[in-house]
């Protein structure tokens, strides 16, 4: 047998995150974010569950290539646009539509060889320094582009920093009008914060929304309100089983570095899941997680391939016995990704992102 550990992506729960997501932003087209191999759920494993969304976002060449196998003949966005001039032939080959955010895509544009010309999205810095041109240069990159032949309808877009708490979207969305407002074209802001939090103004949904975390089920602003209280129903379950249960007297100590010492006799489990799957290796005592579908904690250190759990309050547990790492129980009792990856100081993102490959993953 192999070991007892698996995922399962539910196709459902995507369905539903997604609709939720358009009732926040009634009148905005949905772009699904599925970049990082749709956060780590695997494309293939969403596509079902997100092909209701009015397209695809996300960064990789190769990830474009699926959707198109996939099926899929809507719209899909490269959020970073292309890398290299090679690219802009994939661009027309599987028809994709690029983010133009530097000068040297421009460049690459114009000397593109097509009869076909590409929908673009060119993006505007707003405030997040990351990437995209300033205000100031946003208005002579839009009349560059609007010269090319190689470049057909032009779409504004701009990404928030900090839409996920009380700081907000203002002050980015106000430098964004100053500077785009009688520029043509579509306008894409929002990300899942943003949507959530501020979606019910026009000019934040406007045209085309970039939802990703919170179509997986984590709550974009966990510190503030979780999932439960968006209505996000969680993706990915993580689950495994005890492959060891034992008791400790009061002074034993577990795992390595013995940073757990029980004051008091205690059960151990031993679950067969560690940091070489995708658990976080910092998450401390403490950490929640269900055995059986009952909240219990971890103890001491997460190893590569285990980690211990109490199982002091379950009286009747036995190797074999459900462990959920995050997500639903098969009894149903649900454990959300974000409270795991609060305890281990990240957020829910990263937890999705870093499932192993190792891992076998299931639709359900
Ligand atoms: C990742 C990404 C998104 C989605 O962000 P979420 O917080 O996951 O909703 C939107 N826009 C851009 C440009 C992105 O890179």
């Amino acid at each position: 047998m192999p070991r007892p550990i698996y995922a399962q992506i539910h196709t459902d729960a995507l369905r539903h995150n997604l609709m939720r997501l358009r009732q926040s932003c009634t009148d905005a087209r949905v772009w699904a974010v599925v970049k990082a191999n749709a956060y780590g759920h695997g494309l293939a494993n969403v596509f079902e569950g997100l092909r209701g969304a009015d397209g695809f976002a996300l960064l990789d060449l190769n990830e474009a290539q699926t959707l198109r196998d996939l099926g899929w003949r809507g719209p899909v966005l490269l959020l970073e646009g292309v890398f290299e001039q090679r690219d802009l032939e994939l661009c027309s080959r599987l028809d994709l539509w690029h983010v133009v955010h530097h000068e040297a895509q421009i460049d690459m544009l114009s000397k593109h060889k097509t009869q076909v010309p590409q929908r673009v999205f060119l993006k505007m810095n707003s405030g997040m320094n990351r990437l995209g041109f300033t205000p100031q240069a946003f208005r002579s990159a839009w009349a560059r582009l609007n010269a090319l032949p190689q470049v057909d309808e032009i779409s504004l877009m701009t990404h928030f920093a900090r839409a996920d708490d009380a700081h907000g979207v203002d002050a980015q969305l106000q430098v964004f009008q100053q500077f785009s407002s009688d520029l043509p074209g579509e306008r894409s802001l929002a990300n899942s914060a943003a949507v959530l939090r501020h979606g019910t103004r026009d000019e934040v949904s406007a045209d085309w929304v970039r939802t990703g975390i919170a179509m997986y089920g984590s709550s974009p602003d966990h510190g503030l309100h979780d999932a439960a209280h968006w209505g996000l129903l969680p993706t990915m379950s993580l689950r495994s089983q005890l492959i060891s249960v034992q008791p400790l007297k009061a002074g034993d100590s577990v795992g390595y570095g013995g940073l757990f010492t029980a004051a008091y006799d205690i059960t151990v489990g031993t679950v067969a899941c560690g940091y070489a799957d995708g658990y976080p290796r910092h998450a401390p005592t403490g950490t929640p997680v269900l055995v059986n579908g009952v909240r219990t904690r971890t103890l001491g250190r997460v190893s590569m391939d285990m980690l211990c759990v109490d199982v002091s309050a379950l009286p009747s547990v036995a190797i074999g016995d459900e462990v959920t790492l995050w997500g639903n129980a098969s009894t149903g009792q649900v454990l959300c990704i974000d409270e795991v990856a609060a305890a281990a100081g990240t957020v829910g993102y990263e937890l999705m992102c870093a499932l192993a490959a190792r891992v076998t993953v299931s639709v359900v």
